[in-house]
């Protein structure tokens, strides 16, 4: 036996008690004539007493040679401690040595195993299993299990079924590239690894499961932005015989639970906005309602001056920054710069000060008087001692800029509190978007997404008028979700992927399967996918997303641990019929 019990068990009621405990070294405290040490496992450290006088002398000896990180496994009495440490959970005791085996021995890790480590992130990916043993990421990983967890208890509550939908499939497009697999036994041909598994779960539908989820990997290549994983985890959701209300009934009701399952926190119902509000007043589909500088927008009191930037502006739109009045005129040409750094791209800032005397001072005084100025503050909702920042373009350009200026001001003035937690559903999304690269109409969901009712004729007249019956969920600036209503009729399913450029070939070779069996009966349905890995840390009240994955890639899509993507020999790619003629 190994162990009598872990290594953060041990209280002043167990004095008196022998046990073995087996761990690693985490510290050792050499004073001579006595040794303490720390001894480390997942549920907490113990200290060991090695001292002369009571530890057998080979015992002392084999002590004074432990280096860190060491597995050992010792027998000993529980004492209790002359100087209890109240921080420790069995800071009380301490277990007095008579019988020491090294389990094994460890090189000097090349960072320190403690909560501050010395390790960069480099050196911690390749060492992760080193990392893993430190309490940051340790207890990550054990609440990102919880989440999981309560997940599971909560869906299967609510008659949903988890059930394993495959790996090796065909694309189903979500907007990224697929990842490949050749397959060995068809030469020439491809498995794609799943973006996600809408068809097969729509496919569950159609087979009758009724409420499906599944916590599953899924496998986009992108080029990776800050904070994106190559695979990622969903919590993949879909029920049938269900209209968006329902969808959001249900999923309202899981994300309330988890928040006060895991944070222990009660939150309203939810507020709802369309995709077009959310927009207009934050510039944004993902918006932070944990605050307000809500956009105000101005076109109709600052186009009928002089001012040429404003008037051949197809926006002019502004927000108020709380207390902004105290930036110095340097502090806001630093503001002003940071917009128009190429990540944001902005061709400058218009300022208004809200000053204490109920007065403004702006940027462009020589075009506007204080009545125009007045009509801005009231537009942008701004107080006295506010900076009123006004950015003017293109609409979506705009929007975005001022959005990136409205979340690093927020920052930057602490109200984006991690404990404070603001759901809203964004709804009413378009169904397509433009892409001006391939010249096409694009699925801004993905092509099985429905029209709102009634709008499936504007699709030959105005296609990017047409509301999809898609919604996201939305926590504290980040899309945590996002779901739709189906189609689930051939002939409305063949309509949408005809506007999005598939020739009927095209569409039979890559969907046929689904539209064949939406002709056996497929009932009305639609679901919806969080992204755990990202749920999980706003949860836990952190920003990224690699702090709650045991074994992440790194920007480049690296795993340097096991050093993957990797080359194949020769032989290898022979077999898969990727290299001929060796
Ligand atoms: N498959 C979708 C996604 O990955 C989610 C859904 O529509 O249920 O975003």
């Amino acid at each position: 036996m190994y162990r009598s019990h872990n290594c953060g068990e041990l209280r002043a009621s167990h004095i008196d008690t022998e046990v073995t405990l087996s761990g690693w070294v985490q510290k050792s405290r050499d004073k001579g004539f006595i040794i303490w040490i720390d001894l480390r496992d997942r549920y907490g450290v113990t200290q060991l007493v090695f001292d002369e006088e009571r530890t057998p002398k080979a015992v002392f000896s084999q002590a004074e040679s432990l280096g860190r990180e060491f597995v050992i496994q010792v027998k000993g009495t529980v004492i209790e401690r002359a100087s209890k440490n109240p921080n420790l959970p069995t800071g009380d005791i301490e277990v007095l040595v008579k019988e020491l085996t090294v389990l094994n021995t460890s090189l000097l890790p090349p960072f320190t195993i403690e909560d501050q480590t010395d390790g960069g992130d480099e050196l911690r990916m390749k060492y992760r299993y080193l990392d893993i043993r430190r309490n940051p990421v340790k207890n990550n990983l054990i609440f990102r299990h919880k989440v999981a967890q309560a997940v599971r208890n909560y869906l299967s509550s609510k008659d949903f079924i988890e059930v394993e939908t495959p790996y090796l499939i065909k694309s189903t497009p979500e907007g990224a590239r697929d990842f490949v697999v050749p397959s060995r036994m068809n030469e020439g041909q491809f498995y794609a690894l799943p973006q996600s598994p809408q068809t097969f779960k729509q496919l569950l539908m159609v087979g009758g499961m009724d409420k499906y989820f599944q916590i599953v990997k899924c496998f986009r290549d992108e080029d990776l932005r800050a904070d994106r994983q190559p695979e990622f985890t969903q919590i993949d959701c879909e029920m049938a015989f269900v209209e968006q209300e329902d969808i959001l009934d249900t999923f309202e009701g899981l994300t309330r639970h988890l928040l006060k399952e895991i944070n222990g926190v009660d939150v309203a119902k939810f507020p709802r906005m369309t995709y077009d509000d959310a927009m207009r007043q934050y510039g944004n589909d993902k918006p932070d309602i944990r605050f307000g500088m809500q956009f105000g927008e101005l076109n109709e009191v600052s186009q009928h001056k002089d001012f040429n930037v404003f008037n051949t502006a197809e926006l002019v739109v502004g927000i108020a920054i709380p207390g902004g009045n105290s930036l110095t005129r340097k502090e806001i040409d630093q503001l002003t710069d940071w917009l128009k750094r190429p990540q944001i791209g902005a061709l400058g800032m218009v300022y208004v000060r809200c000053n204490d005397d109920g007065s403004y001072k702006s940027s462009v005084d020589k075009f506007y008087d204080e009545t125009d100025l007045k009509q801005w503050a009231e537009i942008t909702k701004a107080k006295t001692g506010d900076l009123i920042c006004v950015l003017s373009g293109n609409t979506n350009k705009v929007r975005a800029q001022l959005s990136a200026l409205r979340m690093e001001m927020a920052t930057r003035l602490g109200l984006r509190k991690p404990n404070e937690f603001a759901p809203l559903w964004v709804v009413d999304f378009p169904l397509l978007e433009w892409d001006e690269d391939t010249k096409r109409f694009h699925a801004i969901h993905h092509p099985f997404t429905s029209p709102k009712p009634g709008q499936l004729e504007l699709l030959d007249t105005n296609p990017s008028e047409v509301k999809a019956n898609a919604y996201d969920l939305v926590l504290n600036g980040n899309e945590i979700g996002g779901g739709s209503i189906r189609i689930h009729d051939r002939a409305t399913q063949a309509i949408m992927l005809k506007h999005l450029g598939f020739t009927d070939e095209q569409a039979k070779a890559q969907f046929g399967f689904l539209m064949d069996a939406f002709e056996f009966g497929a009932p009305p349905h639609g679901g919806i996918a969080f992204g755990l890995d990202r749920l999980v840390a706003i949860l836990g009240g952190q920003e990224t997303i690699r702090d709650f994955i045991a074994f992440p890639k790194n920007n480049s899509g690296r795993d340097v641990m096991i050093d993957a993507p990797a080359p194949l020999d020769d032989e290898q790619l022979k077999e898969l019929h990727l290299k001929l003629n060796i």
